[in-house]
């Protein structure tokens, strides 16, 4: 049995410790991330063509490809404040369980009302609303966590906001709609009849569920015909890497206490904003070359962007009203089936994390529902904590890489994110309860039917 005392069970920071500046990491990438396309023109989008539709200083975050640090305004560290520094786990019941030499720590971003890490980046967008003067914000939700952290970002600032939520989570998830709705927040199932775009996809696509894609149109729209409203979007962008980049700073903080170097770093992978917060300091350090990680996505089998998509221009919504982003893509018209990890349903990829994989600098895999939930269901039971189907993506590969150490009788470091918990999933954890959960994977020939729909731009 392994000495339970090596390191505290929570690592713990102060809040002196809280981070002042997120970091950047593109500044440290030699190939930077391909910039945002005009739809029209094909040339990167300007400041100005953004306005529109993103806050100003959100734009500037997102075409800021050079500065490394970037200060956390005073009044987003006093809100983080309310909910961080979040612990840093030890699994030493989980390596018990399992039987293994590896060393696993989790970082744990789910002690917050919405559930997940994403209150960290809609903080700091509703504030940078708030300072322009705006009246509200519009925006999308998958399985309700971003449009969660969102209301009650915007309740904390007393700003509107109008939220499209993907209609089979809106049916599926009433709990989380009504979360919503008391932190104030206007919630329309995706696609409506409330938008142009919503109704131009429900005529192609009568009986639609709905797709991430489809709802980031229907905001988008909604942003841009109300005037001192702009469009928030939760992953994906470059501005949400870098706020999720505490996630990272805080880890790399908490493992310098006990100078813990870890081998590898695990992340799941819808848009990429958890996964590219939490290696971020990690990366800066491997692109300066000072260290080396191994470094890995987990993404789901039915909406493999990373491990089967295309590296390519593309929308990144359904109804092509926003700019084309370069990623790793299964193309913006791909709709996934409906599988349980709601908030990984997104077709494309973090452009960041895109050109990272490309250059080889990470690593992907995909991981099969059910193997997804067998994990969540063992991490329960013995962590403690009831897990987000999607951060279980993550505890999965973890396992499957401790395991491989029990094997080889290899000492490794694992370090992943725990990105969220799972109260508002037991739909789907009954599901796999009375083991009627399905695998489905896309085939070849669905997969060549988006990939031929992409646009012509490919450089
Ligand atoms: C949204 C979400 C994800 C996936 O989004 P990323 O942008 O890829 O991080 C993962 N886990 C939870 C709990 C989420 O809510």
């Amino acid at each position: 049995m392994k000495q339970r005392n090596e390191v505290p069970y929570k690592i713990y920071l102060s809040e002196e410790e809280l981070p002042k500046a997120w970091y950047n990491v593109r500044a440290d990438m030699k190939n930077k991330p391909a910039p945002l396309l005009n739809p029209g023109t094909l040339q990167p989008m300007t400041f100005e063509e953004l306005q529109p539709v993103f806050c100003d200083e959100l734009i500037r975050q997102e075409l800021d490809n050079d500065t490394a640090y970037i200060p956390i305004p005073q009044p987003i560290r006093d809100f983080y404040k309310m909910y961080r520094p979040s612990p840093l786990v030890r699994a030493y019941f989980l390596e018990e369980k399992l039987g293994t030499p590896a060393k696993i720590y989790y970082k744990f971003e789910g002690n917050n009302t919405s559930g997940s890490h994403k209150l960290n980046s809609a903080i700091a967008q509703a504030y940078y609303a708030k300072m322009q003067g705006l009246k509200g914000v519009t925006t999308e939700t998958g399985a309700g966590q971003w449009g969660t952290a969102l209301s009650m970002a915007c309740s904390f600032f007393d700003l509107d906001c109008q939220v499209y939520m993907v209609k089979v989570s809106y049916e599926q998830k009433p709990f989380r709609r009504e979360v919503m709705r008391t932190y104030g927040a206007a919630v329309t199932p995706s696609p409506s009849e409330t938008t142009e775009v919503g109704r131009r996809i429900l005529a192609a696509h009568p009986g639609t569920t709905g797709s991430l894609g489809c709802a980031i149109s229907e905001a988008v729209e909604a942003a841009s015909k109300q005037p001192g409203y702009r469009y928030v979007l939760g992953s994906v962008l470059n501005q949400v890497l870098l706020h999720q980049s505490i996630i990272g700073l805080e880890t790399k903080a908490a493992l310098d206490k006990y100078s813990i170097v870890p081998d590898i770093i695990i992340g799941c992978a819808g848009g990429g904003s958890n996964l590219g917060g939490l290696i971020s300091p990690f990366m800066g350090e491997k692109l300066r070359g000072e260290r080396d990680y191994r470094i890995i996505a987990a993404e789901p089998a039915s909406c493999p962007s990373l491990t089967r998509g295309k590296f390519a221009y593309d929308f990144c919504d359904t109804g092509m009203v926003c700019p084309l982003a370069k990623m790793y893509t299964l193309g913006s018209d791909f709709i996934p089936s409906a599988n349980h990890a709601g908030g990984l349903r997104y077709h494309g990829m973090s452009s960041i994390l895109s050109q990272l994989y490309h250059d080889g600098l990470m690593e992907a895999v995909s991981v099969e529902q059910t193997e997804v939930f067998k994990a969540a269901e063992l991490f329960a039971r013995c962590e403690g904590t009831l897990p987000a189907p999607e951060s279980s993506h993550a505890i999965r590969a973890a396992i499957d890489e401790a395991l491989k150490c029990k094997e080889t009788g290899e000492e490794k470091t694992i370090v992943f994110g725990l990105t969220g918990t799972g109260y508002f999933d037991m739909v789907a954890y009954g599901k796999f309860n009375d083991g009627q959960m399905s695998d489905y994977v896309p085939t070849d020939e669905e997969l060549a039917a988006s990939f031929a729909k992409l646009p012509k731009v490919n450089q």
